[in-house]
């Protein structure tokens, strides 16, 4: 097969032109970046886990209604999606405090929220992903009034629905990251699309009888057991790889 044309390579996957035209190849690394790039590590397969996690999950939000970039697997560690215009914010929903807000706020990690609560961060290695409001969203022109709309729309009924889906596993949803873009259809319209990936790499997963941490907080506070947790995401939500564990490191696809 004659070489694809890479048209990016970010930390955790490289984007190559598909192909027909408006489609890219998404590869999924095992590399794993945290704290702006500070901390820099390999999870053995987790390129393989994600973009199994992340091609179940989109396909049962489209079962639902929500429009997504993903079309279908290619290969272990690949999938192809359709390009869209990246909104440069990232949508991040809460429904327990963690993380970037237990610190901001000094409220204990793990206190619930009364109503889940949505944040926007614009999308900046350089800045360092700094916390936006609408009015600077649609000030400095990154999405108008209506995006910022139908991103908040879908990103709440994501939510419900995740939330009820994790729950079913045994995993408590507390907070997660999305990305949308533009998708133009032919006839010239514009939608947003759910984009990028869902998976342990951007969601906080806990067990719920345990609370213990089923995602990328492991690898980001060193708490062992990365790849494992990984695994066990994709195990209770019933798509481990055919071969099992074994077969995590999967066909290298890169090309
Ligand atoms: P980062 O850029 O943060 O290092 P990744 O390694 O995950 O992140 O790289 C994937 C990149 O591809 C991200 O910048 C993401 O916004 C972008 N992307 C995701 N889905 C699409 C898509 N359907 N079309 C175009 N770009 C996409
Ligand atoms: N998140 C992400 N990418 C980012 C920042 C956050 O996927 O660049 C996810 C993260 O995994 C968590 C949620 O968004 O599920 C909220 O992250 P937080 O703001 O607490 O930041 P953190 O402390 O994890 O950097």
């Amino acid at each position: 097969m004659a070489r694809r044309r890479r048209i990016y390579e970010g930390k955790a996957k490289v984007m190559f032109e598909g192909p027909e035209p408006g489609t890219l190849v998404q590869y999924f690394k095992d590399d794993a970046t945290a704290f702006n790039n500070q901390k820099k590590g390999t999870i053995t397969g987790k390129g393989v886990l994600n973009n199994r996690i992340s091609e179940y999950l989109m396909l049962r939000l489209a079962e639902i209604g929500v429009p997504t970039h993903f079309m279908r697997r290619l290969n272990m560690r690949e999938q192809l999606v359709r390009e869209v215009e990246i909104v440069p914010i990232e949508v991040v929903v809460r429904n327990v405090v963690a993380g970037s807000m237990a610190k901001r706020f000094a409220i204990a990690e793990g206190t619930p929220l009364p109503r889940s609560v949505v944040e926007y961060y614009y999308k900046s290695d350089e800045l360092g992903d700094p916390l936006v409001s609408e009015e600077h969203i649609t000030a400095f022109g990154w999405a108008t009034p209506q995006d910022i709309d139908d991103m908040l729309a879908m990103s709440l009924r994501i939510n419900d629905f995740l939330t009820g889906l994790f729950l079913g596993v045994g995993l408590k949803l507390v907070d997660f990251k999305l990305e949308y873009g533009r998708l133009y259809e032919e006839s010239g319209e514009m939608r947003i699309v759910l984009a990028d990936e869902i998976s342990p790499d951007n969601c906080r997963l806990w067990d719920v009888k345990t609370n213990e941490k089923m995602d990328k907080d492991r690898f980001r506070r060193d708490l062992g057991k990365v790849e494992e947790a990984y695994q066990e995401v994709a195990r209770r939500l019933g798509i481990l790889p055919e071969g099992g564990p074994g077969d995590l490191k999967g066909s290298e696809s890169m090309q």
